[in-house]
């Protein structure tokens, strides 16, 4: 197996236990895994070496959060918004309708283009949902098509309950029916997580928990969209239910912010979506100081939030959450790989995946120091460049 010295580090973010963030250092790649991170000076003998000239080095982002298998788009939709209509979850319905409308073929081109876009931002590992197609047939091929891009894909058929074949608005039992009968058995076979979108307008705490019981009786693990628009009982039951991770966390009680410090439930923040909805942003301070497990993910989709930049996100973390530019980095990137329940990505530390970012910049803090500016120079996905 090959190995390859990489110097010229000015920083290199690794968030081992001793040292987090080294400055001056060096790392070594065997084959698709680090084998090596410590001072320059002390880097050993290797086949081949790259030298990244004082740019910074960090995990490549792990997006633990992203619904990219659909058609269309909203910016109209958008556009009014930002002069004065109000964001409500039944807007996911004009996405589903050009999803079912497209072939194989669109949507798993729009996949490709997307996480084309994300690889040249940084992201190394993607999480992507179906839940724009919520008929048996399309949430199957939405899960087969997403699988084709990473093993992190999640069943998301309980993201709103359909309108009926006239129009008139679905029935949300029968619906929860399907989605924990024979959609649950077409999924199962494409999906490694099932999630739901707990929220007024979206599924109740009880329907979340019967589609989540269905989901892990199959052997999917959970997860939960929970406390984006308002209070509710979301974040409670995905800690009662000790599921991996709880997305949105923007409307939290007292109960719900110890809730997730004792449980080790990972809250996953998606400041796109406020940033989008011109919405309160989720006080990502209040949960660190709590000791919660936070992660930043981009839920890149066609309604909410479509942006699958996670420096963008990191931005607005630091800017407008409270994080300092290292935790917002490193809910990005270990973060987010805790909320997949991975130790193999979103840290470089011996053993792990060699996916890794060079910046044009020499230290992490310049992702909000200089937001908007494309600072990625190079995104390395199993120990090789891959843009
Ligand atoms: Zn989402």
């Amino acid at each position: 197996m090959s190995s390859t010295l990489v110097t010229g580090i000015a920083e290199l973010v690794t968030w081992d236990d001793e040292q987090p963030v080294r400055t001056d250092a060096a790392l070594v790649v065997e084959g698709d895994r680090i084998a090596w991170t410590g001072p320059a000076h002390a880097a050993p003998a290797t086949d081949t070496a790259v030298d990244v000239g004082g740019r910074a080095v960090l995990p490549g982002w792990v997006d633990s959060h992203s619904h990219l298998v659909f058609a269309g788009d909203r910016a109209a939709e958008f556009e009014a918004r930002m002069t004065g209509t109000p964001y409500a979850a039944g807007g996911i319905r004009t996405t589903v309708a050009a999803t079912r409308a497209a072939t194989d073929e669109q949507l798993t081109s729009r996949v490709a283009a997307l996480v084309a876009e994300m690889r040249r931002q940084g992201t190394t590992t993607v999480e992507i949902k179906s839940g724009y197609g919520l008929t048996v047939r399309d949430e199957a091929r939405s899960l087969a098509i997403a699988r084709q891009f990473t093993q992190e894909t999640t069943f998301l058929g309980a993201h709103v309950v359909p309108a009926g074949p006239d129009g008139s608005p679905g029935d949300p039992a029968a619906y929860v029916e399907l989605v924990t009968g024979p959609m649950l058995a077409a999924a199962a076979p494409h999906a490694r997580w099932i999630d739901a979108f707990c929220e007024e307008g979206a599924f109740d705490a009880d329907q979340a928990r019967a589609v989540l019981a269905a989901g892990a009786a199959v052997g999917l693990r959970g997860r939960l969209h929970a406390n984006q628009l308002t209070y509710g009982d979301g974040v409670l039951l995905a800690c009662e239910l000790g599921l991996t991770a709880v997305d949105h966390c923007t409307y939290l009680t007292d109960a719900d912010v110890a809730a997730l410090a004792d449980s080790g439930t990972v809250a996953t923040l998606l400041p796109g979506v406020e940033f989008s909805t011109r919405q309160p942003y989720p006080d990502a301070r209040r949960l660190l100081d709590a000791g919660v497990r936070v992660a930043l993910a981009s839920d890149c989709n066609p309604g909410s939030s479509f942006t699958s930049s996670l420096p963008f996100c990191v931005a607005l973390a630091v800017r407008e959450m409270g994080m300092t530019p290292a935790e917002a980095v490193h809910a990005a990137t270990a973060g987010g790989a805790d909320a997949l329940d991975r130790d193999d990505v979103g840290r470089l530390t011996v053993g792990a995946r060699a996916d890794l970012v060079v910046l044009d910049a020499p230290s992490h803090r310049h992702l909000a120091y200089r937001p908007g500016v494309p600072l990625v120079s190079a995104t390395w996905v199993g120990g090789r460049p891959v843009t």
